[in-house]
């Protein structure tokens, strides 16, 4: 069978919504496409699974968007590589429960120890060292008292120096997002000759960094896909990410075939329908614009 699809696992910013001892009307809205965990998504194609950002809350809903049916159909596709955009915890705090899983997978599976595989954890130097090493640093090591191999594998990702894992083709752009997380990455991806440009979190405003130099797609619908941070539905340049007002703007430039907004934090100060409705009275445009909830799939 011929898979090929993007789940948003999770579609808020850090510590997701509702927010804690928050009684606004976003905060108080029982509607499913309101609850939003922090950032993951997750890339299928073929036998190929590719984990983008691991914010906290992706891990239980990963098991009930995928593997709760997926253990019914007694076909489990693990998830054995990981990109990091960049290093805030809410884009990669749940590494280890993936790491941890994957392991007792293959123990499940009956893997001789010695014979476990690891998972792949791609991100740039700065991330890896002043961010998920802290963490995770320690799965990189062997555990000498049970014999076992280490659970996951670092590879240092560069700016346009392009990597495959599996299935799936990934190109870092470099993006300017926050002083304290430095070596912040856009991915442009390939999946079965579709093309999906996912943002990260990113200052859209920074004169460091310019779309074109980075994406030259001058022609009309050459990306497929793009899942753009919709941080707040105003500019906010001081807080370093990026709304909606300005995500327009760019995507007005790329014209993809769908864009998908995601990201969303308290800032936006709108449920999941308001956004949609201000969306079409605001901006209407002959592409697809989504907004994203947990759980969203989009096949290809
Ligand atoms: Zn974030
Ligand atoms: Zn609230
Ligand atoms: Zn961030």
């Amino acid at each position: 069978m011929c898979i090929c699809y993007v789940r948003m696992i999770g579609t808020g910013a850090a510590w997701g919504m509702p927010d804690l001892m928050c009684k606004c009307k976003v905060c108080r809205s029982s509607f499913f496409k309101d609850k939003r965990t922090e950032s993951g998504i997750l890339l299928c194609s073929g036998n190929t699974r590719l984990l983008i950002d691991v914010g906290r809350g992706v891990i239980k809903n990963l098991i009930n968007f995928e593997y709760t049916s997926q253990i019914l159909d007694d076909i489990i596709y693990p998830i054995d590589g990981i990109c990091i955009s960049h290093g805030h915890t809410d884009h990669y705090c749940e590494t280890e429960a993936v790491c941890q899983a994957y392991r007792r997978l293959q123990r499940a599976n009956g893997v001789l120890p010695s014979a476990n595989k690891k998972v792949t954890l791609y991100s740039s130097q700065y991330t890896w060292s002043h961010a998920v090493e802290k963490s995770c640093g320690h799965l990189q090591q062997p555990s000498t008292l049970r014999n076992r191999p280490p659970m996951l594998e670092n590879i240092i990702i560069e700016h346009k120096k392009k990597f495959r894992h599996g299935d799936i083709e990934v190109t870092p752009l470099n993006v300017i997002h926050s002083s304290v997380a430095d070596g912040a990455f856009a991915f442009l991806i390939g999946m079965r000759n579709k093309k999906i440009l996912y943002t990260g979190d990113f200052t859209p405003s920074s004169p460091q960094w310019d779309w074109k130099e980075a994406l030259p797609f001058d022609k009309r619908d050459a990306l497929d896909l793009v899942i753009i941070e919709a941080n707040s539905w105003n500019s906010m340049p001081e807080t370093g990410h990026s709304s909606v007002e300005e995500d327009i703007k760019m995507l007005d430039k790329f014209h993809p075939k769908i864009a998908v907004l995601t990201h969303i934090s308290h800032e936006m100060k709108k449920t999941h329908e308001e956004i949609e409705i201000a969306l079409k009275e605001t901006y209407d445009r002959d592409y697809q614009i989504i907004v994203a909830y947990d759980g969203l799939r989009l096949n290809f």
